[in-house]
């Protein structure tokens, strides 16, 4: 029996966008294998994760996952120290030459860090206002509307489960399963 199988690459951060995206594309042409790809299209906040420290089980993870070792030390700044990059408007020709080649593209979001973080609690007004943006920016990087959206740590609300259904998505990917218990 022939199987498929679905391959989604989210794409978080200014460095990943630059560094990991051309190393990925790279590789599944190699292997003629497709994609859908997400992007992170605003500002690169990632340094703020640094409050997760105070979170129970954070620096079990990082031990476990080498969070410095994957990230780097600029991108850990990034909103702290640094100022966020713009991933969208510095890496626009990048982004769009992913779906020029053929790939799938869509919206992981305006600002991961503060949509995983805070999406779950926050009004319809904010909620619209994230989402809003990441539309309005993939829309000047591609020419066209997305397709398609993936929340970025998988985290959402009522609102924005709305907006997606006005935004006309083909497909989401917005579930958390470990929410449901798998
Ligand atoms: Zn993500």
């Amino acid at each position: 029996m022939e199987k498929w199988l679905a391959l989604k690459v989210d794409v978080d951060t200014w460095r990943g966008t630059r560094e990991g995206l051309p190393r990925l594309l790279n590789l599944l042409q190699r292997f003629q294998a497709n994609a859908t790809f997400l992007f992170s299209l605003g500002p690169d906040h990632t340094g703020r994760a640094i409050k997760r420290v105070f979170r129970k089980g954070f620096l079990q993870k990082v031990s476990r996952t080498s969070v410095l070792e994957h990230y780097g030390i600029r991108t850990l700044l990034y909103g702290t120290l640094l100022p966020g990059p713009d991933i969208g408007a510095r890496e626009a020709q990048r982004l769009h030459e992913v779906k020029q080649a053929g790939f799938e593209v869509g919206i992981h979001c305006w600002d991961h860090i503060r949509w995983q973080d805070y999406v779950a609690h926050k009004s319809t007004d904010w909620t619209r206002r994230e989402m809003s943006l990441a539309v309005q920016r993939f829309d000047q990087v591609f020419g066209e509307p997305a397709r398609t959206h993936g929340a970025a740590g998988w985290q959402m609300n009522e609102s924005a489960y709305a907006f997606e259904k006005n935004l006309g998505f083909d497909y989401a990917s917005d579930w958390h399963a470990f929410a449901a218990g798998f």
